[in-house]
């Protein structure tokens, strides 16, 4: 018995379509405009320490003004990505999590680029703007000035951070190695703080500067313990997730169902993700990222696993009963997302997992949602998408074989018509609906272009791609 028919009551057909969406949106400005005030705050500092005249004096302390304003600016982004980090709900709410990544990775290089600077300048400035003199200089503040030693160390697992997440030394990487490696970040990122108050200018000479940047840092820092560890341990605690049963669901394809005490106080929506581990097994300290593949009824959740190492290798021996940790939910593949009446879900592969589950949650008439599954031999969810085809009026375009070209979406047969005359022949009115889609990163990445060509506003994109 594989197939679970779709047990959900079909939701409400007249939701506030956008409603969440421009909340959202709000929040996005407000973390934005934090973003700026936070630059804007320490520019106003550096500018009242006298910035502004040392710039106009001599060599020296135009070096040292420049290095004390980069320092400045680039620990206040330093603080900002370990905000984006900190699974702090209403930004993965808002966001999602693939989404602060990216932004985490654009502010976390643009703080680290900073910081070089601020090192270079600083270290330039203090060696009277002899080039020759710098590396003695930078020796003798690192040994004599007060947190630099500390200071140094943090830097030096920045840059460790840094060039872990370069693209060719992740290829190289297992994630758990390249995850745990970035967790030094925070280390590295706490290493630098004691030298900004005992050698900073701005908090030498002002309290006040000092109190609202220990402040910043207290919060940030509590935010991490709260969102990253507390509140996962609490959910755990009061959930008690266990396996209740696993059903093969295809070749090397597994559905888990899991149980556990008031699953509704989890607040997951369908198309989110949570990160599990499975104890009682080798390997339960390595958390791997599986999409709900049934939207939650509060009572049980349901996942569906696709074997590809390890990890998801041995979900297909577990057993009923065992326990199960869980963080989440996240991911903003939902229908809190939604701006249109129509949707269109598009997935490939053990990407439809989370679409399988949206399918069943989102509320549609007959006819208003359409799903484009795209499989090589095997069509995952057949019985459960028949189901929902009958009973809530869902259209179904099957697509498989392989795909014609690496670079495209589609798959063989389509000679003539290049990806996005394909995405508007089976979908014609693609831009008046929401299009969900999941599936491997490039083959999302080869529809959003095909939904960019054929001109899908990007508001009503969501995605999620399986794979970092
Ligand atoms: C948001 C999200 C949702 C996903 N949902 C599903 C799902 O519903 N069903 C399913 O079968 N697969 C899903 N995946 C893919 C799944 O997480 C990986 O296949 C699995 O973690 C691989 O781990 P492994 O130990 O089996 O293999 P490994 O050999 O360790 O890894 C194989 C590849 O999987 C990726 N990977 C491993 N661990 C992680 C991690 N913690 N986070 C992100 N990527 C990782 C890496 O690209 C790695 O190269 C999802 C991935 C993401 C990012």
């Amino acid at each position: 018995m594989a197939a679970v028919i779709p047990s959900v009551p079909a939701p409400s057909l007249s939701p506030a379509f956008g409603r969440l969406a421009r909340r959202d949106a709000l929040v996005r400005t407000a973390l934005v405009s934090v973003l700026w005030l936070g630059v804007l705050l320490v520019a106003y500092w550096w500018a009242a320490g006298g910035g502004f005249q040392d710039l106009g004096s001599s060599l020296t302390d135009a070096l040292l003004s420049l290095g004390r304003l980069s320092g400045l600016v680039g620990s206040a982004l330093l603080l900002v990505q370990v905000l984006l980090m900190a699974r702090v709900p209403l930004l993965e709410r808002a966001y999602g999590q693939d989404r602060l990544v990216r932004i985490h990775r654009i502010v976390g290089l643009t703080s680290f680029d900073l910081i070089v600077v601020h090192v270079v300048l600083i270290t330039w400035g203090y060696a009277a703007g002899r080039l020759g003199s710098t590396p003695a200089t930078f020796w003798d503040l690192t040994w004599h000035d007060p947190g630099m030693l500390l200071a140094v160390a943090g830097t030096l697992l920045l840059v460790m951070v840094v060039l872990t997440s370069l693209r060719v030394a992740r290829r190289r990487l297992r994630y758990e190695s390249w995850h745990l490696l970035h967790l030094y970040g925070y280390l590295g990122a706490g290493l630098a703080l004691p030298h900004q108050l005992w050698t900073g200018q701005e908090f030498l000479a002002s309290p006040r500067a000092t109190y609202v940047w220990w402040a910043a840092w207290a919060a940030v820092a509590a935010t991490v313990v709260v969102f990253r560890v507390a509140l996962p341990l609490l959910r755990n605690y009061r959930h008690g997730l266990r396996v209740a049963a696993i059903f093969p669901e295809g070749p090397g394809v597994v559905s888990v169902h899991l149980i556990g005490r008031r699953l509704d106080r989890l607040r997951a929506e369908p198309g989110q993700y949570f990160t599990w581990r499975f104890l009682d097994r080798e390997g339960w300290t390595r958390a791997n990222p599986f999409s709900l593949s049934a939207a939650p009824d509060g009572r049980t959740l349901r996942i569906t696993v696709q074997s590809d190492g390890d990890g998801s290798a041995s979900v297909g021996a577990l057993r009923p009963g065992q326990r199960v940790l869980v963080e989440g939910p996240y991911g903003r593949l939902t229908p809190r997302a939604r701006t249109q009446r129509k949707v269109a879900l598009i997935g490939a592969g053990v990407g439809l997992a989370p679409l399988r589950a949206l399918a069943e949650g989102l509320g549609y008439a007959p006819g208003e949602a359409v799903l484009l599954q795209r499989y090589r031999s095997h069509q995952l969810f057949a019985g459960e998408l028949g189901v929902l085809r009958e009973r809530r009026g869902l259209n179904l375009v099957a697509m498989p074989g392989a795909r014609r070209s690496a670079g495209s979406w589609v798959g063989e047969g389509y000679d003539g018509y290049d990806d996005a005359q394909v995405l508007l022949g089976w979908i014609p009115d693609l831009v008046q609906r929401d299009v969900y889609v999941c599936g491997p990163p490039a083959w999302t990445a080869a529809v959003r272009q095909a939904a960019e060509q054929a001109g899908l506003p990007r508001e009503q994109w969501h995605e999620e791609a399986f794979g970092w």
